[in-house]
């Protein structure tokens, strides 16, 4: 049974896509067996991927709307070495045309138990806002990866997904819970961000990833490639810090001891 993870944050920009994408393709190198579902308008983690957005005869949207199954949409070579779910700017048109569907929060959960079994981990993808899209990985996942910069008004924003979080676990999705925090775009130089890190660790101890993800040129580049860092330049900062969030997540899920003090993050 795969292990479902939304990757959210209703800012725009914290590095989400970024962290979806490079992340499947490290638990792909990890001998993990990943699917990516895009569930962004924008299709940036599809084109990231390697998969054009433009040119996939179904996408996410035709799973939510259609109930086209995840088989018949399904992109299995794209090179990464992971599967991807497309999606596209027929995505933006799924809410409104879901509206008096009933159990339409439920659309994406449906699907991906019918292929639950053929993954290790499925990893969403979501769009900057918390709307029904957002909904509906919220609805699918087991836990939630919450990319963030640390910055000053980035707490502000969190309360609100936690909210979300809280009330989606409340009402429907009682397995629901925080994953994890991943700090993106660190600078240690930046004595904002060890302020904003010592204040997320104490509100969300023991959710907080040892591994952070430095802003690395390498990781905005490769995207323009089609190609997660690791195949573009498997050497920079920006793949190392990315293999090492795949094997804390891969320990936290699969019962590994904890980790130490001088775990293995900066291999
Ligand atoms: P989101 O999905 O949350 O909107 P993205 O992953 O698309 O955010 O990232 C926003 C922009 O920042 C993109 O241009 C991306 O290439 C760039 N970016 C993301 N993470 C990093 C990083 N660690 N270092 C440098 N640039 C980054
Ligand atoms: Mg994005």
């Amino acid at each position: 049974m795969a292990r479902i993870l939304a990757i959210a944050n209703q800012k725009g920009g914290v590095g989400k896509t970024t962290t979806c994408v490079n992340l499947a393709a490290s638990l792909a190198a990890a001998k993990k067996r990943v699917l990516l579902v895009d569930l962004d308008p924008q299709g940036n983690a599809t084109m990231g991927s390697g998969v054009d957005k433009h040119a996939v005869d179904h996408s996410v949207y035709d799973l939510l709307v259609h109930g086209v199954p995840v088989l018949n949409i399904v992109v299995t070579d794209a090179g990464g070495g992971y599967s991807v779910l497309p999606a596209n700017g027929d995505l933006t048109a799924a809410e409104v045309e879901l509206v008096g569907v009933t159990g339409r929060e439920r659309r994406l959960r449906d699907a991906l138990e019918e292929v639950d079994v053929l993954f290790d981990y499925i990893l969403i993808d979501c769009p900057p806002s918390l709307n029904l899209l957002t909904l509906n990985a919220l609805v699918a996942a087991e836990g939630v990866i919450i990319a963030m910069q640390c910055e000053y008004y980035a707490l502000e924003g969190l309360s609100a997904l936690m909210d979300t979080i809280t009330k989606v676990a409340a009402a429907v999705n009682p397995q629901l819970v925080v994953e994890g925090i991943l700090r993106t775009m660190y600078d240690p130089r930046n004595s904002l961000t060890n302020d904003v890190s010592a204040q997320l660790h104490s509100h969300f101890a023991g959710k907080v990833y040892r591994t952070v993800i430095p802003r690395n040129v390498r990781l905005a580049e490769a995207p323009s490639h089609g190609l997660p860092v690791m195949y573009y330049d498997r050497y920079s900062r920006g793949s190392k810090a990315y293999m090492a969030l795949a094997g804390e997540i891969i320990r936290r899920n699969e019962g590994a001891a904890p980790p130490a003090d001088d775990d293995h993050n900066s291999q």
